[in-house]
């Protein structure tokens, strides 16, 4: 089978490219190994909610028009929105089809699945940044009588066994998984190692809309320093909740969460722990405050400082002073391990030679080290926002362009679909709750 473009993933951000090139009668179809939405459906614990507000999911031609646009979707609402999205621009998606292997052969891409092959001449990569679970190298030292979970597999508190559980990290999963699992009756210790602390709400507005309206999640990676550093930052201690409570260390500890530093490593049954905790919560608080800092001062500069209460600082982090630097995991009060540690993407099936030492895409801004091949969806890929499904649609409109000069660099008459019907060609922008 031939195409133009094959966009390999059916999550909001392949969708958002397939909205640009049908935007642009590039002739393309979407290969998802599961369903529409599949990240979401097979990937997510039960209770979690979009730490982004409801407003703040726009999509090219698509976007929020209930009457909560400040909540927070569950994840069934998660789902149906991006499956209404792919309904809507009429994704060419093709479910249940895995893709095993791209590889560029004299110009083209051989893109092999489990369904047969395809040939193409770009290929856009939209299959996440969030495929495979980090986990530490010291988790190979976890006494077998402790249940380990990642969050990909974790659901809610009734799978764990009774007793304690350590979560090992403090950001945005860490914290709402303790929060959780600590509420339902199970005593949660919590190894934090670096983090960032963000209310949920800072001067009567969402941190959310702060960090939008003061352009904060449209900086570009080409104007930051360090970009693979700024690549690497951990995600805003965030949690969706109705109440819109702040979730952070401050509120853990006020429930009976223990803290403890990050876990450095697992010797003869016992856990051992940073001595560092004191040091990163106050690192923690000082990149909040320099963060409600930048948004004080535009908030000065653009004139809205009247509209919105008065600026204001958060109480610092508490912490013990000399929190335990060690467990016995032998002793039985912890019973399950879960490891928060981050996700990374899976490239196994990518036989294309783009990855970097570290297994990374080579890439300029999404334009991958390989001619006419794409990828969506990564951390701070050309923006801030770029892992997010608020920075899905400036990233597809940016990369979308390129890849049709691309196309047309290359003489692609052939570029065009055959014959794409004018309604694929001028979608009407649709608000969808
Ligand atoms: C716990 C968690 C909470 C998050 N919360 C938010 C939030 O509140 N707001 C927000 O904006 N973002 C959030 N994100 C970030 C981001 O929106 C998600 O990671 C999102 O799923 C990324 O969208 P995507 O389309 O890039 O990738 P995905 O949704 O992961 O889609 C990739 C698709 O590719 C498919 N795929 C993978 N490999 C193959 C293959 N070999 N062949 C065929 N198909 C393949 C997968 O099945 C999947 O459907 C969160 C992420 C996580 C992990």
């Amino acid at each position: 089978m031939r195409t133009t473009t094959v966009i390999v993933g059916a999550g909001h951000a392949g969708l958002a490219m397939s909205r640009c090139l049908t935007e642009r009668s590039i002739d393309h179809v979407i290969l998802e190994r599961g369903e529409v939405a599949n990240s979401w459906k097979t990937e997510r614990w039960d209770s979690l909610r979009l730490l982004t507000p409801n407003w703040q999911s726009r999509l090219p031609g698509y976007g929020y028009e209930g009457d909560d646009p400040d909540g927070y979707r569950t994840m069934p609402e998660t789902i149906a929105f991006i499956e209404r999205y792919a309904e809507v621009i009429a994704a060419p998606v093709r479910t249940n089809t895995k893709v095993t292997s791209v590889r560029l052969e004299a110009g083209r891409y051989t893109v092999r699945t489990d369904q047969g092959e395809w040939q193409s001449r770009t290929v856009v990569l939209a299959t996440g940044a969030c495929n495979i679970p980090q986990i530490p190298a010291l988790a190979e030292a976890v006494p077998s009588t402790i249940a380990t979970l990642t969050p990909i597999q974790y659901r809610n508190p009734a799978q764990l066994a009774d007793g304690g559980v350590l979560v090992v990290g403090a950001s945005a999963t860490g914290v709402q998984i303790a929060d959780e699992i600590h509420r339902c009756g199970r005593p949660v210790t919590l190894a934090v190692g670096a983090h960032i602390r963000a209310p949920r709400v800072y001067r009567g507005r969402d941190i959310e809309w702060w960090m939008d309206a003061a352009g904060i999640l449209d900086e570009r990676y080409d104007a930051i320093e360090d970009i693979n550093r700024a690549r690497n930052v951990p995600s805003l201690q965030l949690a969706g909740y109705p109440d819109r409570r702040s979730v952070d260390l401050n509120s853990l500890t006020a429930i009976g969460v223990k803290l403890v530093g990050r876990l450095a490593g697992i010797r003869d049954g016992k856990a051992q722990f940073s001595g560092s905790l004191m040091n990163q919560v106050a690192r923690s608080d000082l990149k909040m405050n320099r963060l409600l800092d930048t948004i004080d001062e535009w908030a000065a500069g653009s004139g809205i400082d009247g509209e919105v209460a008065a600026s204001h600082r958060f109480e610092p982090t508490r912490v013990e002073a000399s929190p335990p630097l060690s467990m016995n995991l032998g002793s039985g009060e912890i019973r399950t391990i879960i490891w928060a540690t981050g996700f990374r993407p899976d490239y196994c099936w990518l036989d294309t030679p783009v990855l970097d030492r570290k297994g990374r895409i080579r890439h300029d801004g999404g334009v991958v080290d390989a001619p006419g091949m794409y990828l969506m969806g990564m951390q701070f890929m050309r923006r801030r926002k770029s892992a997010l499904m608020d920075g899905a649609g400036n990233d597809a409109r940016d990369l979308s362009a390129h890849l049709a000069s691309y196309l047309d660099g290359q003489g692609a008459g052939s570029r065009r679909a055959r014959g794409p019907s004018s309604r694929q060609n001028h979608l009407p922008d649709i608000a969808t709750p």
